[in-house]
């Protein structure tokens, strides 16, 4: 769906929308969407600025990052949002700066028409989810060893040093001993 300035200076859109699987591309490997995003909010143009207000819900995929197993989140989240057009011959990055000292109003920049309402969506999901995920609280992750998940199983290694040197040494001194 693109928001296009035109059609919003005309009228204020309300939208109910849901966006199947795979339909949100994430940028990334690590993030799956396993259920449909559904969002429902308003666009307008208010001096201006292309505003999006409202709600999102979806559940997505995260790899744990201790055992990287998969790892189910779900994502709630309302948000209020305002875009200006970006301002011709005028560094980005400078702007936004300016913009971030005023005040914390989150806001962004839509380049040309306007901008696609999947672009606002899949920002809003990453900013919600959590920047390390971790499949239980004392997930015991992996052997650095062997590679085990010790949350499966006990591996045989003797130490879970995470230097293999430190575990090799540790065995050549348990042999040393054994020969006394
Ligand atoms: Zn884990
Ligand atoms: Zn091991």
């Amino acid at each position: 769906m693109f928001l296009d300035v035109k059609e919003l200076a005309v009228r204020k859109l309300r939208i109910h929308k849901a966006y199947a699987l795979g339909s949100i591309d994430f940028h990334s490997a690590e993030i799956k969407q396993i259920e449909p995003l559904e969002v429902t909010a308003t666009a307008e143009l208010l001096e201006g600025q292309i505003r999006v207000e409202g709600n999102l819900e979806t559940k997505v995929e995260l790899v744990c990052a201790r055992c990287l197993e998969p790892v189910a989140e779900e994502v709630s989240r309302s948000f209020d949002l305002f875009y200006a057009p970006l301002p011709k011959n005028s560094s980005l990055t400078k702007h936004r700066e300016d913009r971030l000292k005023d005040d914390d109003t989150e806001i962004g920049f839509y380049e040309g028409d306007g901008l696609f309402l999947a672009d606002v969506l899949k920002e809003q999901v990453l900013l919600a989810l959590p920047i390390k995920a971790i499949c239980q609280s004392n997930c015991r992750g992996l052997c650095p060893n062997c590679g085990a998940n010790l949350n499966h199983e006990e591996c045989r290694c003797e130490t879970h040093a995470t230097d293999p040197r430190l575990a090799s040494l540790a065995r050549l001194k348990q042999d040393w001993l054994k020969k006394q």
